[in-house]
């Protein structure tokens, strides 16, 4: 079945204090289809005064505004009913996500599913939060350990799954009691704008979120390097990571850095290997393969490789590319041009480092003649640490192999990139699942299964992939503050009994 692209040019201005700018008398961004390159959308671009605005209407709902003291049951409400009008109005969003980003709409539709589930959930946190009390600290004495919010917070995204990056982020920033400016990717606003409607519709009061679109000099600067803004939890790339640190360095905001990655599937031969296959399948070709946590290495022990390669390749021939809104796609085109030539030179690289090409490589079947930015799901057998690919990440549907011997050979390659975001592994052997789980360096490491999990579950990076925690407890815990209160009953004793 094919689902119709939507058929008027989506206009939006930018949303500060609760009301959207007029979209039509300032410059723009224009997002054209990366099937086609049929307009879509056209955002503001917003500047420094943009964003300058809206740090401002969130440090005044803030500091002056309702939304910090509101009950922590009142918030969980609003919150919910946010989750339920992303459910009223998934359809539309799930299309715009499709269309704005290339990915199936199938995925689309998971994304939208999860965003809800995610507000959902940061609601359950918003009733369950409290503090400690001590009362071990000598008689008369009590002290308090409370959680604040951590203030105004800002949320910098890239493109790749534009709405529940944006859902592992706000929906625990507002359970926290943070306001909020949020500044999408340039390529895929649209759904952080129709969420901003739908949040007030929901209830959430004006300057509670905005949303500024724009470019990342123009905007993902500012944000940065404002000393009224509290926090910056940024998802992108490492080199972006590093320029927002750089940038924010004398205002001592604190950081959340959601960065790059190199994940390797780690398949042993005592693995089940029709799941191992599926796993790989999924983790390497999943959302176009742009995806921080793709399993863009497979590491496959040696005894099992020729068989485990033969029918990894002949499953892969299956894969169907092509227009992300017919539900048969599986693999859609590149984000841009750009993106596309960059994914092309990696695979160019692979083969002039001693990669063998054993499927794809080229512009897949039935696109020929397309305009869209489409490459062929493409594996790349005998990749060593020597070449550039087995280290960097290259953010399409590109999965190489490399094969090892032991368990240990396996976690030293595994462990040969800069990154430590994620990784899997494949085996029935519980002793060696968790030890080889244990001694990976990444954030999280998926056994029996890949890029799997829910809104319960922390994930962030180690290493080059960042610092900080999304989901979960701690991702709730980024967006507060700790403080001590203690209090002493009765009479002090004198600390200068000399003086009085
Ligand atoms: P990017 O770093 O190019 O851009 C991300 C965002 O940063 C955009 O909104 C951009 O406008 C903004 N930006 C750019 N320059 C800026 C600057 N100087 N100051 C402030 N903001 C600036 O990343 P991308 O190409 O949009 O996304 C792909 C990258 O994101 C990949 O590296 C991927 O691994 C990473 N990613 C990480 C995670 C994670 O959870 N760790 C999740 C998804 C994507």
């Amino acid at each position: 079945m094919t689902t119709a692209p939507a058929t008027t040019i989506r206009r939006y201005g930018i949303f500060v204090d609760g009301a959207f700018d007029a979209a039509d008398d300032r410059s723009s961004i224009a997002r054209n289809s990366p099937v086609d390159g049929r307009e879509l959308a056209v955002y503001a671009a917003g500047d420094r005064t943009d964003a300058l605005r809206a740090i401002a209407a969130a440090r005044r709902a803030f500091d002056d505004g309702p939304w910090p003291a509101t009950s922590s049951m009142d918030r969980a409400r609003t919150l919910l009913r946010v989750a339920d009008l992303m459910r009223a109005n998934a359809e539309r969003l799930a299309l715009i996500e499709a269309e704005e980003t290339g990915k199936p709409l199938r995925y689309a539709e998971s994304d939208v599913a999860g965003s809800a589930e995610l507000f959902e959930y940061a609601a359950g946190l918003a009733m369950a939060a409290h503090g400690e009390a001590h009362t071990g600290l000598g008689e008369g004495a009590t002290a308090l350990v409370v959680r604040e919010p951590a203030g105004v917070a800002a949320m910098i995204l890239p493109w790749n799954f534009p709405l529940l990056l944006l859902a592992q982020k706000l929906p625990f920033a507002l359970a926290a009691g943070c306001t909020a400016v949020v500044k999408p990717s340039e390529f895929t606003s649209g759904t952080a704008l129709e969420l901003a409607g739908i949040l007030a519709e929901a209830g959430v009061p004006a300057g509670v979120v905005n949303v500024v679109t724009g470019y990342g000099a123009d905007v993902g600067a500012v944000l940065a390097e404002s000393p009224d803004v509290d926090l910056l939890s940024f998802t992108g790339s490492t080199a972006t990571g590093h320029a927002i640190t750089a940038a924010s360095a004398g205002t001592a905001k604190r950081l959340s850095m959601e960065l790059g990655g190199k994940a390797a599937n780690i398949v042993f031969d005592d693995a089940d290997l029709d799941d191992a296959l599926d796993g790989v399948l999924f983790g390497a070709f999943f959302n176009n393969g742009e995806c921080c946590v793709a399993g863009s290495r497979l590491l496959v022990q040696d005894s099992i490789a020729d068989d485990f390669v033969e029918r990894l390749v002949a499953a892969a021939q299956q894969i169907r590319v092509g227009d992300p809104l017919d539900g048969s796609t599986d693999v859609g085109p590149m984000i841009h041009g750009g993106h596309l030539e960059k994914v092309r030179a990696h695979i160019a690289s692979a083969e002039s480092h001693g990669g063998r090409i054993a499927v794809g490589g080229g512009v897949p079947r039935g696109v020929e003649t397309s305009s869209g930015h489409f490459v062929e799901p493409t594996i790349v057998l005998d990749v060593t640490e020597a070449s550039p690919e087995f280290h960097q990440e290259i953010f399409g549907p590109v999965l190489t192999v490399t094969r090892f011997t032991d368990a240990e050979e396996a976690v030293a390659l595994a462990n040969a990139t800069e990154y430590g975001l994620s990784g899997s592994l494949w085996t029935k052997n519980i002793d060696r699942a968790l030890s080889v789980a244990k001694k990976l360096r990444s954030g999280r490491v998926w056994v029996n299964t890949t890029i799997d999990g829910g809104p319960q579950l922390p994930a962030g990076g180690m290493k080059q992939s960042g610092y900080g925690r999304e989901m979960g407890n701690a991702g709730f815990e980024e967006f507060t503050e700790v403080k001590t209160i203690l209090i002493r009953e009765g009479k002090r004793s004198r600390a200068f009994p000399h003086i009085g």
